[in-house]
Parts: structure tokens; C-alpha cells; sequence
């Protein structure tokens, strides 16, 4: 049956075609048809922020060529109407134009046909039909496309700011989840230890957790090297109490140097990494009945739950969701609170 003709749903159920009943998010494929129904938005996309831990893989399967992982993305695109990198699950989100509101939709929401938004919806679930790929930053992960996508009425998005670059607000949004939980798992003199601290998601969240955890606690960084631009902006502007350059997935080392700067181990451990294999030393890390916040896309349920078990530590483990009320106000207001942070995202993603 044609979507045009199915009865819709607010969750999108309408648009999926493959597996019949299941959900846009686990469906393989999706209806991609660019027209907007009762209750859906219609967009044109401008660029996509795939995620990193998507991009990466992508990345590294091209061998690093902007125009093979260009046809890459339109071949999963064409394969299952939305991009969803079958290798790690991951999607990412966009940003784009709003060409025209579902009239069920147009009288309940605070938005207008023209308008420019960030999707706040994984593009895992989002209808997505593109026309050509015009750009791709290999070193960024994100991708300039001719293309149209749908939101569903249940769809999250946001109104892009005025005062922050496109695509520097892009790139916080990508990964607005980390620092809105960050600031409210971390309290006044907490000890807290976030992996992958240099890249986007992790100096977000550096910058919640110093404030949060206030002058008797401590911030500790672990990242491959400490010489980045972003991990020296970290270190200069005070964010991290102590840098340790150390790659997470060898569990032992990274775990015997942490005891060694923090013996009582993390109240909380922050996973922002972008690569397999770094759910035992997040748990070393952190102390008995503590926290391990797994962010990471790159993250193993299997690993972590026998991995804990295996080394005998009973912490609460969090799947990092990517929502959380005020989610993007908060990502957003880190720029503003932290302006080296704001100048360095201005450098590396405001092109
Ligand atoms: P990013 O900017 O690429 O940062 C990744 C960080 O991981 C970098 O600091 C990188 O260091 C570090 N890293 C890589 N390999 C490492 C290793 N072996 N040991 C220690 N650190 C390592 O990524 P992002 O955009 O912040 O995203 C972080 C993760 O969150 C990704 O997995 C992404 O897919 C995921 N994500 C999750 C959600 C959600 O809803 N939960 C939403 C969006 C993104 P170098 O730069 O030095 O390599």
C-alpha cells in the first residue's frame, strides 16, 4: 500500500516497510516519499551530522575518501530510506528548511514553512530520500546533501539560534544528551572521569561537570593524546583537574593510572569515545556503587554487563539517551557559559 494512503500514526508507524509492525527505529527500511502527510513536517536538508561513531566506521571503510564515503551514505539511504549505518546501529541528525506542515500539525505547533531547524530525532528513524551528496568533511563527519526528510508529529526538533553558527549549533545538537545528563548526575564533590574527554560530547560535558562538582571535587580526562587543541583548551581553561593521555581500550593501564591520580576511584564515569572496547576500563574507573554513563554509540550491552560482573564491581550503569528535557537549551547555553569552548567549536566546525 502507498504511504499516501496508509492511516497515520503520530510514532511514524505509517512509514515503515520492512520488517510490517515494527517501529521506524528497528525497522530496516523506511517509506522515504517526500511529501508531507496530516500530521508529519516536510523539510528540505541542508547537512547531516552523522554521528561519530557512525561516521568513523564509514570513514574508515572508504579509506578516508570524501567521495566514496559520500556514495556510501547515499547507498544506505537509497537501501533503507533513512541513515542508519547497519554496522554500529547509529544514525546522527540534520539540518534543514521547513518546506511544508501537515495541516493536522500546522495549528499545534510554534513553527512555520521557511523556517530553519536541527532535527532532535535520531536520523535512524527519519524518512530521508537524497538527491545528491554536495560536500563531505571527512574530518568532522558532517555531509551537505540535496535532499528531503520528514519529521513525525512525535518528532523533536529545534529552532536554530541566532546568536550560535549553523553549523556549530549542529554539531552541539548531534550530542545535546551528554551534557544535559552530565549536569544533573554530577554533584557538589564528586569525583568524576569522562573518556573521550576531547571530542564534542566530551567537553560538554567536562564543562558540567566542573561546575557541578564545584571546587571539592575533581574532573579527570582520559583521551589518546593530550597535546589535541581541544585537551590543551581543557587543561588551560581549568575544566579537567588532571589529563591522562591513555588509550581506553587497554582496561588494565588506563585503571592503574586513574588509581594512581584518584585511589577512591570515580563517583561517576563519563563514556564519550567513539571506538569499541572501552566498557571495562569505564567500570575500573569508577568506585563500588558508583556510576558508569555510557554515552558511546560504540557501546556494548554484553560488555558491560559481564564485564562488571566479571571484575565483581556492582555500579549503576546508564544508557546515555539521547533526550533529556531542555536538552538542546543546555548544550547550547555551554557555549555561551564556557567561550573558549564557543571559539574552539567556532573554529573547527563553523566552515
Ligand atoms: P567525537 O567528537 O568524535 O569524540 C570522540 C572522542 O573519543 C575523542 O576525544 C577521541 O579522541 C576519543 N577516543 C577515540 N578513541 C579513543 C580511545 N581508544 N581511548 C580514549 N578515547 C578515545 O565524538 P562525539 O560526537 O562526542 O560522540 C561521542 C560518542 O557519542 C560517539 O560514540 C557517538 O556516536 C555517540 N553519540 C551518542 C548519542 C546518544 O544519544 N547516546 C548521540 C550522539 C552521539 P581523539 O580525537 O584523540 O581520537
Amino acid at each position: 500500500m502507498n504511504v499516501l494512503e496508509r492511516k497515520v500514526h503520530a510514532l511514524g508507524t505509517h512509514r515503515v516497510i520492512d520488517p510490517p509492525g515494527s517501529m521506524p527505529q528497528s525497522a530496516h527500511k523506511l517509506d522515504n516519499t517526500p511529501v508531507a502527510l496530516e500530521n508529519e513536517i516536510l523539510c528540505e536538508v541542508e547537512t547531516l551530522n552523522v554521528d561519530s561513531a557512525s561516521f568513523k566506521q564509514i570513514r574508515d571503510a572508504c579509506g578516508g575518501d570524501a567521495a566514496k564515503i559520500g556514495a556510501h551514505i547515499q547507498e544506505i539511504v537509497r537501501e533503507r530510506g533513512k541513515q542508519h549505518n547497519p554496522v554500529t546501529g547509529s544514525g546522527g541528525m540534520f539540518i534543514g528548511r521547513v518546506l511544508k506542515i501537515g495541516e493536522r500539525l500546522r495549528a499545534r505547533i510554534d513553527l512555520q514553512a521557511g523556517e530553519r531547524i536541527a532535527s532532535l530525532v535520531s536520523l535512524t528513524l527519519t524518512p530521508l530520500a537524497i538527491e545528491a551528496v554536495t560536500r563531505v568533511d571527512v574530518e568532522t563527519g558532517r555531509v551537505w546533501i540535496r535532499g528531503k526528510a520528514i519529521l513525525f508529529e512525535s518528532g523533536l526538533w529545534a529552532k536554530l539560534p541566532k546568536d550560535i553558527d549553523t553549523n556549530v549549533a549542529l554539531a552541539v545538537l548531534d550530542v545535546a544528551g551528554a551534557p544535559a545528563q552530565v549536569k544533573r548526575m554530577t554533584g557538589p564533590g564528586m569525583t568524576v572521569a569522562v573518556i573521550g574527554a576531547d571530542g564534542k560530547s566530551g567537553m560538554l560535558a567536562c564543562a558540567h561537570a566542573k561546575v557541578q562538582a564545584g571546587s571539592g571535587g575533581r574532573v579527570i580526562a582520559i583521551a589518546p593524546d593530550t597535546n589535541t587543541e581541544s585537551a590543551q583548551l581543557l587543561q588551560q581553561a581549568g575544566l579537567v583537574d588532571a589529563f591522562i593521555q591513555a588509550d581506553a581500550r587497554d582496561a588494565l593501564a588506563v585503571s592503574e593510572r586513574f588509581a594512581q591520580i584518584a585511589p577512591e576511584l570515580a563517583d561517576l564515569v563519563v563514556n564519550c569515545v567513539n571506538v569499541p572496547g572501552t566498557e571495562l576500563s569505564s567500570i575500573l574507573c569508577a568506585k563500588q556503587h558508583g556510576t558508569v554513563y555510557f554515552f558511546s554509540m560504540s557501546t556494548s550491552f554484553t560488555a558491560a554487563a559481564l564485564g562488571a560482573e566479571g571484575v565483581g564491581k556492582d555500579v549503576t550503569m546508564i544508557i546515555g539517551n539521547g533526550y533529556a528535557e531542555g536538552h538542546a537549551d543546555t548544550a547550547l547555553q555551554t557555549l555561551r557559559d564556557h567561550p573558549q569552548i564557543h571559539e574552539y567549536f567556532n573554529r573547527k566546525y563553523a566552515r
